[in-house]
């Protein structure tokens, strides 16, 4: 059996054991499993996030370097930002027309969540300039602090120096980047290996999603759940395939097909950054991308580029308006768009991370910060499918970028 079908059916098992621990709460059955679940999952995480950051910072490395000494770099460069601008506008106006068509939050009585507001600690201020200057901050510091402390964003900063250094360093430096090169090889066995646990680890954590999750939440803010998950769904299964049809000129069929592990992956761990091993090996071995572009683009775009936490964070800062009986101006939801962007930039790709920033597009509208609490009980369930969207964009842009450079490298290597 492949490990996909393998994967597959361990996410089937995972949701309908969750399900079934769901039906026995607080008995030593539901205890022991869950521990064991914990357990199963905690290993499959940390596995992948302990290949995480020397992974990014070899790949990076690796494929900015190859880039360079191609002449390639400044290419894939452009087409890159132009794909993750142009997908995350998309998913901004798709949020926005989700939440006009279907009037989210309107005739919702705010009386339900006023006790979770005003328990939520009122977070501290966060304007586009603030949230600037802390990412400025946070990014460009010290490497090894940046190793030690899982930093991905200043990690990916340090590599691509540092490969960029190496091919203008010329033969000088032909050691290192060899050495890079063996590293980055000896990361990606290690995926392999760390991959032949996935079914089981997507198995434990879906069913400890599910198993822990307070289902019955979701039915308060139902409609609104429903229309934001449906919309980025149809941004996912839509939009997207669309445009690597067109642009990509690849079937989406294939392109689901061989990224089937890194997607059940993304919904199974709400982390773009600890499915980066999976994504960037599907890029390359089942989209055929070529390893210095999905070597640059897979890590740059899991940190930067994310359309499902873009979309959700403009639909629900419409839902909140619409909640608290105020309507915003036309001008007022482009300022949305614009915070919403910004934030999806700056959230790192872990869980929930799209909830703090969207602290920052909720005020740049005047909406009360605290409205997040309305939101947090069922973040963790509509996180899943924002985090396969990101995913999906990442990889779908790397064929994209792989195959409007395809021609200049074939000459460059010649
Ligand atoms: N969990 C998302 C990710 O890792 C970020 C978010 O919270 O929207 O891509």
């Amino acid at each position: 059996m492949s490990l996909n079908t393998q994967i597959f059916i361990a996410a089937v098992i995972g949701v309908a054991f969750g399900f079934l621990l769901n039906l026995f709460p607080e008995t030593p059955f539901f205890t022991v499993s869950l521990y064991a679940l914990g357990i199963a999952s905690s290993i499959f995480i940390g596995l992948l996030k302990m290949l995480l950051v020397p992974l990014i910072f070899s790949s990076i490395v690796v494929g900015v370097s190859n880039l360079e000494a191609g002449g390639q770099l400044s290419r894939v460069w452009k087409i890159t930002l132009a794909c993750c601008v142009t997908t995350t506008t998309l998913a901004l106006i798709l949020g926005l027309a989700c939440a006009h068509i279907f009037h989210v939050g309107q005739g919702v009585d705010i009386g339900l969540f006023k006790e979770a507001m005003a328990q939520h600690q009122s977070p501290a201020t966060l304007t586009p300039s603030s949230f600037l200057t802390n990412f400025i901050q946070n990014t460009l510091i010290n490497p090894f602090k940046a190793f030690s402390d899982g930093n991905v964003l200043a990690v990916v900063v340090f590599a691509l120096f540092l490969g960029l250094t190496l091919v203008h360093g010329g033969e000088r430096f032909k050691t290192v980047r060899n050495i890079s090169r063996q590293f980055f090889e000896i990361m990606m066995m290690l995926v392999s290996w760390v991959m032949k646990l996935a079914p089981l680890g997507i198995c434990a954590l879906l069913a400890k999603l599910i198993a822990t999750e307070d289902l019955s939440i979701l039915s308060r803010l139902a409609e609104f759940a429903v229309v934001v998950t449906g919309t980025t769904i149809f941004h996912g299964a839509v939009v997207l395939p669309l445009l690597l049809w067109i642009f990509g000129k690849m079937n989406p069929i294939t392109f689901f097909k061989g990224t089937r592990a890194a997607l059940i992956t993304a919904f199974a761990t709400s982390s773009s950054s600890a499915t980066l091993p999976l994504s960037l090996k599907c890029a390359q071995e089942n989209l055929g991308v070529r390893p210095q572009i999905a070597g640059f683009v897979v890590p740059f775009g899991s940190q930067l580029n994310m359309d499902g936490t873009a979309l959700y964070e403009a639909a629900a800062a419409l839902f909140i308006a619409n909640l608290i009986g105020l309507e915003l101006s036309f001008t007022q939801q482009i300022i949305v768009c614009l915070t919403a962007m910004i934030a999806s930039l700056g959230a790192p790709g872990i869980p929930s991370a799209g909830m703090v920033t969207m602290i920052m597009v909720l005020q740049s509208v005047g909406l009360p910060a605290e409205a997040i609490a309305i939101l947090l009980p069922i973040d963790r369930l509509l996180d899943t499918v924002r985090t396969v969207v990101n995913v999906q964009g990442d990889m779908m842009i790397s064929v994209v970028v792989d195959r409007h450079t395809r021609e200049m490298g074939a000459s460059a290597e010649t």
